[in-house]
């Protein structure tokens, strides 16, 4: 383990095999990453998926593992809170923390990306190889086989230790469940629901068509649609519709009529400043949401699975890039702890990791009904709006839920869902029974008694 000369090979150059190969070769490693795509900093690629997402707590703590704090802020755009936008086209802002710093940020997933390369490869013992598919690896022998995008030849790549960070269709956890003799656990589940990327653009002086610094929703009980700010006074939308059930569904919306028929009774707000709705909604693909999970991550000291290649999750907590590059911060960590090899290693990383990232699988689960059918209801509203009280008054002694996952870095995921579910069923059961209620004026001495309740009832 102290050998640093050891070669290390990443499967993907994407969010989390671009940092990790940046930590790795700041600790030292001789490190080759293999990504099947052509480098995005040179190559206009289509997008394929979330153009841009939302980067929070954990992802920054990462960031500052590795130095690059100020630049990636450079990058983002603050989200305070969530802009909910009814049939009427009214608004109501509802802020994600009752404390001032605590926000989200939209970020470009392709200018994060490129940072990250760029930074990695300032390092002379890491190099990228584009364009070179991973078809497989052999896991006794710690070999790699890839073909190389432009002359369609195979060629085998040898290391000390294979890191595949290489996705949601991960060829490393693809050999492992082909690998008769290794007990390898895999579930995978789809929603019956997909999303589609659209888009606001910006006037014609590059200003933003609504309020830039929000988490947009248009939350409809069965659907819904979201918006997040770029840099270039644009918003990406997505929309996420079942594509079977419904009055109106992915199957069925299959005239430019049908869909500006579905926009303007649900979103009519949003309708007005998507001139190009129609094109894209049948140019841009409608790709499908699923949790994948698996174990164990590594075989042996040989291989490891991080990212959304051990654990992809849907996206709707806003985490799963975040908790990606969390993997980094637990792996450097553990590697910290100086264990005897890499088997060691990579069992005590996974011990330490997997419980979190189940956790947060289930609550980005949740939290699809949340934003599609709570976010709107009455009930919730003054749960949030109390929240936000209990977080400005007692700024050191509550967290909602939500605050535990985005902003609360130093608490692992499944604490924050245990601890954040009673919370949540306490305040809930508090106000159906009349025991609590909301006013804006209370004082700290009410709202302490509050506290007590709900801390009692959890
Ligand atoms: P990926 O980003 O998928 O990168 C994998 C890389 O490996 C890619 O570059 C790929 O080209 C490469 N690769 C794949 N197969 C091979 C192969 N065989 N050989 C070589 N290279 C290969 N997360 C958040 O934190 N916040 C959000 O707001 C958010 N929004 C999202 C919205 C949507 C619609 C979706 C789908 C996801 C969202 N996510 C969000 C999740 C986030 O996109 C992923 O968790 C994150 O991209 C995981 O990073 P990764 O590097 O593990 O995988």
């Amino acid at each position: 383990m102290d050998n640093k000369q050891q070669n290390i090979l990443i499967i993907g150059a994407g969010l989390c095999g671009a940092l990790l190969a940046l930590r790795l070769g700041q600790r030292g490693f001789n490190v080759a990453v293999y990504e099947k795509r052509p480098d995005l900093r040179t190559t206009k690629l289509s997008s394929g998926r979330s153009i841009n997402l939302a980067f929070s707590d954990r992802g920054n703590k990462a960031m500052k593992l590795v130095g690059l704090e100020e630049k990636v802020k450079a990058l983002c755009i603050p989200m305070h809170g969530r802009m909910i936008h009814d049939k009427n086209g009214d608004t109501l802002q509802s802020n994600y923390s009752g404390r001032k710093h605590e926000y989200i940020n939209s970020v470009s997933r392709n200018d994060l990306n490129a940072l990250l390369l760029d930074e990695a490869e300032k390092h002379e013992n890491v190099n990228f190889y584009f364009d070179k598919t991973c078809q497989s690896v052999d896991l006794e022998k710690t070999t790699a086989l890839f073909t190389d995008g432009k002359t369609q030849k195979d060629f085998i790549e040898d290391a000390d230790v294979i890191i595949a960070a290489d996705g949601a269709g991960s060829a490393l956890r693809k050999s492992y469940f082909l690998d008769r003799h290794f007990l390898f656990s895999f579930s995978q589940d789809y929603l019956s629901y997909g999303y589609k990327e659209l888009s606001i653009l910006p006037n014609e002086n590059g200003e933003y068509l609504a309020h830039k610094n929000a988490l947009h929703i248009w939350p409809r009980q069965s659907f819904m649609l979201i918006a997040l700010p770029n840099l270039d006074g644009s918003f990406t939308v997505t929309l996420f519709l079942s594509y079977t059930e419904g009055t109106f569904n992915f199957n069925n919306l299959d005239t430019e009529q049908k869909v500006l028929e579905f926009f303007k009774e649900e979103f009519p707000d949003a309708l007005l400043i998507m001139p190009n709705l129609a094109t894209e909604f049948f140019k841009n693909p409608t790709s499908p949401l699923g949790t994948i999970k698996c174990s164990p991550w590594h075989y042996k000291g040989n291989t490891l699975l991080m990212g959304d290649a051990a654990h992809a999750i849907v996206p709707f907590y806003g985490q799963g890039m975040n908790a990606a590059f969390e993997d980094v911060v637990v792996l450097d960590s553990v590697l910290n702890l100086n264990l005897e090899n890499w088997e060691a290693t990579f069992k005590t990383f996974e011990k330490h990791r997997k419980k979190d990232t189940d956790a947060i699988a289930d609550l980005a689960i949740d939290n699809f009904h949340e934003m599609k059918e709570h976010v709107a209801d009455p009930i919730f509203q003054e749960k949030r709006k109390l929240e936000m009280l209990l977080e400005k008054k007692f700024p050191l002694q509550y967290n909602s839920k939500y605050a535990m996952v985005t902003f609360n870095e130093n608490i692992g995921y499944q604490v924050a869902m245990l601890r954040g579910r009673a919370q949540d069923r306490a305040i809930l059961n508090l106000l159906v029974r009349g025991e609590i209620s909301i006013n804006p004026k209370a004082t700290k001495d009410e709202l302490q008694a509050i506290l007590e309740k709900i801390n009692h009832e959890t």
